[in-house]
């Protein structure tokens, strides 16, 4: 991970509540729920029905925000979007992954994240912006070569 990065999550101590958003926004292939529909096992905004015995992918899983990077009122479920770090299979470039909620487009266009996305840029990174069917990418000329479709589905 980018050293700036890092330094930024440090803590760990902020706690879903009645944020569920990542159970719609990412793909969980235990329950073969796409990317954008929830996931069967969720109680909107309460939590995770089989809470214990949830994925290995589900309990593994920490958005950004979950890491301190954002303040209180960007949680997820509040800023309509979650976001994530991969490391690009293809290429090993470090790519940040934002799931936008439904009907909120431009959920990303904030001054904080756009100020992540211009760093990520520079240090070599790429962004992919996920809308429903619809990606963008943001990145340098030499990472955006080594993009495909591959790459643009991951997570
Ligand atoms: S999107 Fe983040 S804060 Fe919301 S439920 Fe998932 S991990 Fe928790
Ligand atoms: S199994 Fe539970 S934690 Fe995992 S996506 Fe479904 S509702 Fe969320």
């Amino acid at each position: 991970m980018l050293a700036w990065l890092v330094r930024e999550v440090a803590s760990e101590e902020r706690e879903c509540g009645s944020c569920t958003l990542c159970c719609k926004l990412l793909h969980i292939p235990e329950f073969d729920a796409p990317a954008g529909i929830w996931c069967s096992q969720c109680d909107v905004k309460k939590g995770c029905k089989i809470h214990g015995n949830h994925p290995k992918q589900c309990k593994d899983f920490k958005c950004l925000w979950l890491l301190d990077v954002g303040l209180d009122i960007h949680r997820p479920d509040k800023s309509k979007m979650v976001m994530k770090f991969v490391k690009a299979h293809q290429d090993g470039v470090t790519q940040l992954q934002i799931y936008c909620n439904d009907g909120y487009p431009d959920a990303w266009k904030i001054p904080y994240v756009k100020a992540m996305i211009d760093k990520l840029t520079d240090s070599g990174g790429r962004t992919i912006i996920i809308y429903g069917d619809k990606r963008t990418a943001i990145g340098s000329r030499k990472v955006m070569k080594e993009i495909d479709g591959r790459i643009l589905n991951e997570g």
